[in-house]
């Protein structure tokens, strides 16, 4: 591995943890002429976005997209050079099937028109088929009083959001059809279970910043291919020395300021540490006096997401992707091209956030529970075959957006000079998305950079401009 005395001073970092927060600390480090060492417990980079293979099938671990708000991820995606492998909508275009009404499958659509905001969606809300026209209107009012909401006030993150949609005249079918449809796959919990704080920077933002804001992008190809090959090529040009399968057992302070970073049989000694491991590995590492209150990250809970996968012997899905009402299908998305699947079938993601009545269940019941709501939900499956049925389960997807898990997470700075925190549940202002990981990579690197007295890259997205 380094040898730091070969470096010379001010000149070496060790980051810790190759997940997509990492990854951006290395390259950002890496840009501006630091020599970094990237440490990755795992065999793979990637962290929690990532593909195994599972016979001939390249299967991701979960769906995962992002929103053209995303500009760090996007930053990201451009610096790997995958942009192309994980291009966003033209425009917003979400179909949402309803199957409660007796009357049979119900279709609506989320979409944008070309106007500025909020006239952008106000054609979509109005013709939304699964509200009344008292609750379109009731939900114009409150994405109103959303977008006046100061999202620096920190009174919000003490809130949840359900109780202030309640207030604000949302009705439970409101909240289902509209709050929950957007906020539960992309905060990971019911809006009764959110930070209200969290819940306003995803709905401002994402709805109520930029016309084309939420318009939504996806990898065509496996997680994998993008978060642990190309950004492996990109580190690798570099100059970061990446070790996986390298787990770190301790990291602890030089009298002389420099760092010492423990690895099963070698010692790496350096100017910096970028610590970019989930809160209860960081807890677990991080030396004395490095925070004012450490078991605050203890605190920060966990949230589960879990997919189910299903290959058909033919094509039961007609769009990329759609969301369900009335079902406990929540998002399905068409993985056939990016799975490598071919001879005619179809392999289908149903991706299920804030699972934590399901993440344990066996195999068996998700099986007998799901096929018949994809019955339901896609009736070409009704004479198709299944060729293949699994579920992937992350029990710790992301951290849970509760109310006052503001207070939980710390910056990147830690109050041990030359040791630094990045992850998508540091203080972000993100929830937990990839988003939040590259930005925390970023504010990371940059707190070393001005450390180590290096400028910072001109290409290196700007956390602060862009907020
Ligand atoms: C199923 C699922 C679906 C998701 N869907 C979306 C989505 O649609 N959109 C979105 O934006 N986000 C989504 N997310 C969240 C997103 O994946 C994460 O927020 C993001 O990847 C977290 O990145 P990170 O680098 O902060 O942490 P991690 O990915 O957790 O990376 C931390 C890394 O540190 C390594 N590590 C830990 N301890 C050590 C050690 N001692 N030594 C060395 N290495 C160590 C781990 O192995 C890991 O690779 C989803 C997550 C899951 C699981």
């Amino acid at each position: 591995m380094t040898d730091g005395t070969r470096n010379g001073r001010g000149r070496d970092a060790v980051v810790v943890g190759g997940g997509l927060a990492g990854v951006t600390a290395a390259l950002a480090l890496a840009d501006a002429g630091v020599r970094v060492t990237l440490l990755e417990g795992r065999p793979r980079l990637g962290g929690l976005a990532f593909s195994f293979r599972r016979g001939e099938l390249t299967v991701d671990n979960g769906q995962h997209v992002y929103l053209r708000c995303c500009t760090a991820y996007r930053w990201f995606l451009d610096r790997i050079d995958a942009a192309a492998l994980a291009p966003l909508q033209d425009r917003l275009d979400v179909p949402v099937l309803d199957l409660a009404k007796p009357e049979g499958r119900r279709l609506g659509r989320l979409r944008r028109d070309a106007l500025p905001v909020p006239l952008h969606l106000g054609r979509s809300l109005a013709t939304y088929p699964h509200l009344s026209l008292a609750e379109r209107a009731a939900v114009g009012r409150a994405a109103l009083a959303l977008k006046g909401l100061d999202l620096a006030d920190p009174a919000l993150d003490a809130q949840d959001f359900g109780s202030w949609l309640t207030a604000h005249g949302q009705s439970a079918r409101a909240v289902e059809a509209l709050w929950d449809l957007v906020g539960v796959a992309t905060l990971n919990a019911v809006a009764g279970d959110s930070s209200l704080g969290l819940a306003a920077m995803v709905f401002k933002t994402g709805l109520l910043s930029d016309p084309g804001a939420a318009d939504i992008g996806w990898a065509r190809v496996p997680l994998g291919e993008l978060h642990d090959r190309l950004a492996r090529r990109a580190l690798d040009s570099a100059g970061v020395r990446t070790g996986v399968r390298t787990r770190v057992t301790s990291i602890s302070r030089y009298g002389n300021g420099r760092w010492s970073v423990q690895v099963p049989g070698e010692t790496i000694e350096t100017d910096a540490v970028v610590l970019a491991v989930p809160q209860r590995e960081a807890h677990a590492l991080l030396p004395d006096g490095a925070l004012d209150a450490p078991e605050r990250l203890l605190e920060i809970g966990t949230a589960p997401i879990l997919n189910v996968h299903v290959v058909y012997d033919r094509k039961v899905l007609g769009t990329p992707f759609l969301t369900a009402l009335g079902t406990p299908v929540q998002w399905v998305f068409d993985r056939t091209e990016a799975s490598g699947l071919t001879g005619g079938g179809q392999y289908l993601a149903v991706s299920q956030s804030a699972a934590q009545d399901e993440i344990d269940a066996p195999v068996s019941v998700l099986r007998e529970r799901y096929l018949p709501e994809l019955e339901r939900l896609l009736p070409r499956t009704r004479g198709a075959e299944v060729l293949d049925f699994f579920v992937t389960r992350e029990r710790t997807a992301t951290f849970a957006p509760t109310p006052g898990v503001g207070r939980l997470r710390p910056g990147a700075r830690t109050k041990a000079p030359g040791l630094y925190l990045a992850g998508a549940w540091t203080a972000t202002g993100w929830p937990a998305t990839m988003e939040s990981a590259v930005r925390s990579g970023i504010g990371a690197a940059d707190a070393a950079l001005r450390a180590l007295g290096r400028p910072r890259p001109r290409h290196l997205f700007d956390v602060e401009e862009a907020a």
